[in-house]
């Protein structure tokens, strides 16, 4: 299969389901890893340019560490908001460029409008990937790949369909998320009276996989919820192993 798993920002994949794709790029599928925006708000300290080129430089890093190809779509962090015929043939072209199968993405309903906005394009988009009239670089293939949305920074309101054990794959998430070298600095500047700084973070991701693991009957899990679309579901009957 080809997995395509599309954040708005560089770690949000990594965080909610960097443990799946290490596993199933160890069972040999194919794996992209995609961001809409590139995350050029994310410093205090930089310039919006050099913070969106370390950002990018972390993604393909922490893509590269399970072999899969990193891909920016460049929008602006915080102020991807329009949908518009440009947006909606760029999201076809990704898709179609990985020759998707099934794509993961964040939740509809979440705390974030750059997230909500990815997750609604992919999931309006899908059904239209096998149709010849709309013309993208990359060419139609003949599959409506199937969605799964990952869960908000620690599963705020969320409610699983599905699980994936990612106990052999924990410490390669990890790996992946220490690639954000500079988003520690960022909770520390931003969020820090919230306690938010490095250790934060790698809490949040202990903490929701084993509540996880818990659900799952397994030491560490990811959760995810299948789109509800019969159409889809008939088309593509690809499930999570
Ligand atoms: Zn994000």
């Amino acid at each position: 299969m080809n997995i395509l798993a599309v954040g708005a920002h560089p770690d949000d994949v990594e965080f909610n389901c960097g443990g799946t794709l290490a596993k199933y790029a160890a069972q040999g599928h194919k794996v992209f890893i995609a961001t809409s925006t590139n995350g050029n708000i994310g410093s205090a300290h930089h310039t919006m340019e050099e913070i969106a080129r370390i950002r990018k430089a972390e993604a393909a890093r922490s893509a590269a560490i399970i072999g899969a190809e990193y891909i920016c779509l460049d929008y602006d962090d915080e102020m991807f908001f329009e949908e518009s015929r440009k947006t909606r043939l760029e999201f076809i072209n990704l898709v179609r460029y990985c020759k998707a199968d099934v794509i993961f993405t964040h939740s509809l309903h979440d705390y974030n409008p750059d997230h909500m906005l990815t997750a609604k394009i992919i999931s309006d988009i899908a059904v239209m990937i096998p149709i010849a009239h709309l013309k993208t670089e990359a060419p139609p293939y003949d599959v409506v790949p199937s969605i799964w949305h990952f869960e908000p920074v620690h599963g705020m309101g969320f409610v699983p369909t599905d699980y994936v054990d990612i106990t052999d794959f924990y410490e390669t998430k990890k790996k992946m998320l220490a690639c954000m070298e500079s988003q520690g600095q960022w909770m520390a500047d931003n969020y820090a009276q919230m306690g938010g700084d490095t250790e934060m973070f790698f809490d949040g991701i202990r903490i929701t996989s084993e509540y996880r693991g818990m659900q799952a009957g397994c030491k560490y899990a990811e959760a995810f919820a299948r789109a509800m679309d019969g159409y889809r579901t008939r088309m593509t009957e690809r499930v999570l192993p």
